[in-house]
C-alpha cells in the first residue's frame, strides 16, 4: 500500500492483530481502522478481503497472519523502505508467524524493512530463538532496521534497554526510537550512543492528547548533539504553540532545523 507517512515508501501488514498495552496505545489508530475493516467485511462478507480483521477487532491479542499479503515485497522489484505490520504488533504474533514474516524478508534484499514494537521483550526472545542460526540472522539485518515505539520517560526506561540488548546479540543489529504519540517530555540522553534513528511525532485524531513541541525541540537537540539520524513526523493535532505563542518564534527556528536535519540510517 502506498502512503503520505514519509518516513517509509509503503506499509506492509502480513500480520494484524493487537491489544492496548500503556498509554501510548489510548487512542490507537491501528485498532480504530480494524474495527472499520471489520465492519467492511460484516457487510460483504462474500469478498473476504478484511476477513482477518474481523477475527482481530476485539484487541484483545490475537493475530492473524494474512497470507495473501505474505509474498508482497517480493514481487516490488524497485527499492522501498518499507513499514512492518503498523495495522498492529508484529511481537504480539506467534514466532511461527514471524517466522513466515522474516522469510520474506530474507528474499527481499532490495528493500529496507522498517520494524516498530511496543514489545522489545517479545523481540529480542524471537531473535534470540535464532541465535544458533546465523545465517538466518544475518540475511534479516542487513536490510532491516528494528524501532521501540515510546511515549513518555517511563516508556522509554522500561522499553530502550530491551532494545538495546538486540546489539547484544549481533552488533550488526541496527535500532531505534520512534517517539510516537509524544505525550511526556522524554530525555533520550544515556541511549543515544547505541541508537540508529529517532522518529518522533506529536499525537493525531480527533482525541490527539497535547504534545509540547519544547519536547520535540529537546529531543531533536538531543540528537543533534549525539549526531543521531532523527527524523521529524508532525507536532500533532493538539500541540502547545496554539496556545502558548511565546515559543512560536523559537518553534519556527526549531522547524527550519527540522528541515535542514531531514535524514535517515544508511
Ligand atoms: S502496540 Fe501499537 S498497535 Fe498495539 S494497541 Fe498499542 S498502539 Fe495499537
Amino acid at each position: 500500500m502506498s502512503n503520505k507517512i514519509g518516513w517509509c515508501d509503503t506499509t506492509w501488514n502480513p500480520i494484524v492483530g493487537c491489544q492496548k498495552i500503556s498509554d501510548g496505545c489510548l487512542n490507537c489508530w491501528a485498532h480504530k481502522m480494524a474495527q472499520r475493516q471489520a465492519g467492511q467485511y460484516a457487510k460483504h462478507p462474500e469478498n473476504g478481503t478484511y476477513e482477518a480483521y474481523f477475527d482481530v477487532k476485539q484487541w484483545n491479542g490475537t493475530t492473524r497472519l494474512i497470507e495473501s499479503a505474505l509474498d508482497k515485497p517480493l514481487h516490488w522489484k524497485k527499492p522501498r523502505r518499507i513499514a512492518v505490520c503498523l495495522m498492529g504488533d508484529l511481537f504480539a504474533a506467534d514466532f511461527t508467524d514471524i517466522d513466515e514474516v522474516i522469510t520474506r524478508i530474507n528474499g527481499s534484499p532490495q528493500h529496507k524493512f522498517i520494524f516498530c514494537t511496543k514489545r522489545p521483550l517479545a523481540m529480542l526472545e524471537y531473535w534470540q530463538s535464532f541465535i544458533n542460526n546465523k545465517n538466518k540472522i544475518a540475511l534479516a539485518l542487513n536490510n532491516s532496521i528494528f524501532l521501540v515505539s515510546v511515549e513518555n520517560q517511563a516508556a522509554a526506561d522500561e522499553r530502550i534497554p530491551e532494545l538495546i540488548k538486540l546489539k547484544l546479540l549481533d552488533p550488526r543489529f541496527r535500532i531505534g526510537v520512534s517517539a510516537e504519540p509524544f505525550v511526556g517530555n522524554i530525555d533520550l540522553t544515556p541511549y543515544l550512543k547505541d541508537l540508529d534513528w529517532v522518529i518522533a511525532g506529536g499525537e493525531t485524531g480527533q482525541k490527539a492528547r497535547i504534545c509540547d513541541v519544547r519536547w520535540i525541540c529537546n529531543i531533536y537537540d538531543q540528537c543533534l548533539i549525539k549526531n543521531v539520524p532523527f527524523w521529524f513526523k508532525q507536532w500533532g493535532k493538539n500541540s502547545l504553540p496554539s496556545y502558548y505563542f511565546y515559543i512560536y518564534l523559537e518553534t519556527i527556528e526549531h522547524c527550519r532545523q527540522f528541515e535542514r536535519g531531514y535524514n535517515e540510517p544508511a
